[in-house]
């Protein structure tokens, strides 16, 4: 993949690693999947450094780097842990998020709120609310020049943590055309976080229950038209798939390194393992599917650079890397053998990490409707024959 990166980018993932190498050791990250516990504390170098604004324009305090380059530096991280990096990702998701569906002043007083080194969460899922997102329940009642928020959103990532959310909301009992989107400081009255998720993996990013109880915002926060939220969280989901894809295939490139290493290490019948068909082929599958992947999301990611909305794209970038994924891990564990299910070694917890990619952002089998949609609307009226 290297071909692919530009000068700038070199520098960036560079600076990135080096910055990496001091912050996540692998006792750091250790301790904290051990705790299953979001290390707020090793935010702040990340923070001077602006990696949660990197592809946030220059006017909002961000870097002004494109989706790909961004798209890069991210996957860097993910070889250290995955749950960090999404952390980031998350919080300049919203700030994207709030800069596509409201003003500029609304995205300006949000990135107000994380410039300086603090966390965004995005919460539309709901208990009942999951893949069904347009049947959230959670309502805006609007009361003079505000709205009164109340509900409960499950499973937010950076939900305990997060200094700002963006909050999909009922406003009239119209299905997906009756939500609305909202921005909601953390400081306001009525929202408490509730139970932090003990997950199996990516153990370092947090993810909580957030209860809103009668929280009063003006209607100056709700981002765009009343109705729209829909639409809001379907574009939102629509760049952190996209970047989903981006941390799995970090996690790969830390699989693929850790086994061809390993295996070229370890003797078994007198010779390396990697000298075994067997393993060869184990490690060379995992390279396919690492450099499809890379190339699969340098091209989605440079159809966002031109302003693309990737509905498809996203869904397949994300449905197939991360399915992919779950392949190169496998993988992984069987070429450490016994060592590989030993928490001594690292690939057992890039197993754990990596299962929830499947499943947040959209399942992987709403992903396969979302595609059959879109090529069903693409051939419509299509004469199709040679
Ligand atoms: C670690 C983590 C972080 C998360 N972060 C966030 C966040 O920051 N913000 C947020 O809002 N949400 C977040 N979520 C929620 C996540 O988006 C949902 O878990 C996901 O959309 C699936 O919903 P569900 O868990 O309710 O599963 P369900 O919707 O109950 O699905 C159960 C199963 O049924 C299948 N299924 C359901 N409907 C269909 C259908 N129509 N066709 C085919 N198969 C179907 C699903 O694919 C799945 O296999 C997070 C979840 C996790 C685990």
């Amino acid at each position: 993949m290297a071909l692919l990166y530009t000068q700038e980018q070199r520098e960036f993932i560079r600076m990135v690693q080096e910055f990496a190498d001091q912050t996540l050791t692998p006792e750091v990250v250790s301790k904290y999947d051990h705790l299953g516990q979001c290390p707020v504390e090793l935010f702040k170098p990340a923070f001077d450094m602006g990696l949660h604004m990197l592809e946030i324009p220059e006017e909002y305090g961000g870097a002004g780097l494109p989706y790909s380059t961004t798209a890069m530096v991210f996957s860097k991280l993910a070889e250290y842990d995955a749950g960090y990096a999404i952390t980031l990702v998350s919080t300049f998701v919203a700030l994207r998020s709030v800069m596509l569906a409201g003003s500029a002043d609304q995205a300006r007083r949000f990135a107000d709120i994380i410039e300086p080194g603090a966390f965004a969460a995005f919460a539309l899922s709901e208990s009942d609310a999951g893949t069904d997102a347009g049947s959230v329940k959670s309502t805006a009642t609007r009361d003079g020049d505000d709205y009164i928020l109340t509900g409960e959103k499950t499973f937010i990532t950076n939900g305990s943590i997060a200094n700002v959310y963006v909050g999909i909301f009922r406003t009239a009992d119209t299905g997906n055309k009756g939500l609305s989107a909202f921005m909601i400081e953390r400081s306001r009255e009525g929202i408490s976080v509730g139970a932090h998720e003990d997950k199996m993996g990516l153990r370092l990013s947090d993810t909580s229950t957030v209860n809103f109880d009668h929280v009063r915002v003006p209607a100056s926060n709700r981002l765009g038209d009343e109705g729209a939220g829909f639409k809001v969280a379907m574009n939102s989901l629509n760049l952190s798939r996209a970047f989903v894809a981006t941390l799995a295939a970090g996690i790969m490139q830390r699989a693929l390194d850790e086994s061809v290493s390993y295996a070229r290490i370890r003797s078994q019948f007198k010779r390396p393992i990697i000298r075994f068909e067997a393993v060869q082929e184990m490690l060379a599958d995992m390279a396919i599917a690492l450099e499809t992947s890379q190339v699969l999301i340098h091209n989605t990611m440079t159809m966002m650079d031109q302003g693309n909305l990737v509905r498809k794209e996203g869904a397949m970038t994300k449905t197939y890397v991360t399915d992919a994924l779950q392949r190169v891990v496998t993988d992984a564990v069987q070429v450490f053998g016994g060592y590989g299910v030993s928490k001594a070694y690292p690939v057992e917890k890039l197993m754990r990490d990596s299962k929830v990619f499947q499943i947040f952002e959209g399942t992987n089998q709403i992903q396969r409707v979302t595609i059959a949609n879109e090529l069903d609307k693409e051939y419509a009226g299509k004469e199709v024959g040679r």
